[in-house]
């Protein structure tokens, strides 16, 4: 099952990826995490990154391509995966088709995620993540049991750098710009299956469910 999840920031990516990962037993392939993790270990890729991810822009197409062609060859990718946050541009929807039919592979469906734009900055500003383990929490809608801590490991819960307001903005504006196309895009090739992102998580999975398994049977 080759699956892309598709949304501005925010949407719940990230908190579905986990989920689908868990039941399917497929690897979630996150740009935003692979980009993250070197940034904090300082590689020449991550201080390459870091300058765009912090002003809330996006990497350049090359970069993030260059990565994820890599990850997709590795043996975990077999009995398929989760890919959140790429593509994010067509230049990358692009390549990531040149990629697929080089390893012979295919996209089963792409699910986009649809959240109202007001809704998005309520989400992005009390989102916090695990510095430990990458757990997911919101002050708002889904709190950890004691602030600050993570119920899955007791690590520190922290905001992301480019979670303020100002950057958020950016970010917005970056997808509407230059992933919103992308919807299109996959609507021509009728791989896109359209759900609305605004109820609550476990409710937003039934959905996927239902879209997942449909191909299964
Ligand atoms: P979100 O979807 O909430 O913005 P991500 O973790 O997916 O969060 O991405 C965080 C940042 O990482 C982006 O703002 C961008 O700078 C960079 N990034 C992630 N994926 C891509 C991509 N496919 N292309 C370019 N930049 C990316
Ligand atoms: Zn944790």
């Amino acid at each position: 099952m080759n699956l892309i999840l598709l949304g501005p920031p925010g949407a719940g990516k990230g908190t579905q990826a986990q989920m689908i990962m868990d039941r399917y037993h497929i690897p979630q392939i996150s740009t935003g995490d692979i980009l993250r993790a070197a940034v904090k270990e300082g590689t020449s890729l991550g201080k390459q990154a870091k300058t765009f991810m912090d002003r809330g822009q996006l990497v350049p197409d090359e970069v993030v391509i260059g990565l994820i062609d890599e990850r997709l060859r590795a043996s975990d990718c077999n009995a398929g995966f989760i890919l959140d946050g790429f593509p994010r541009t067509t230049p990358q929807a692009e390549a990531l088709q040149a990629i697929f039919a080089n390893i012979e592979k295919s996209m089963d469906h792409v699910i986009n995620l649809d959240v109202d734009p007001e809704e998005l900055v309520r989400r992005l500003t009390g989102r916090r993540t695990c510095n430990n383990c990458g757990g997911m929490f919101h002050i708002l809608f889904h709190p950890p049991q004691k602030e600050g801590v993570c119920d899955r490991c007791g690590g520190a819960l922290c905001q992301r750098e480019d979670d303020r307001e100002e950057t958020i903005r950016t970010r917005l504006k970056e997808y509407e710009k230059q992933t919103a196309p992308l919807i299109q895009y996959y609507q021509n090739k009728n791989l896109l299956r359209s759900i609305r992102g605004g109820g609550g998580q476990n409710q937003i999975f039934e959905q996927i469910i239902r879209v997942v398994d449909e191909k299964v049977v």
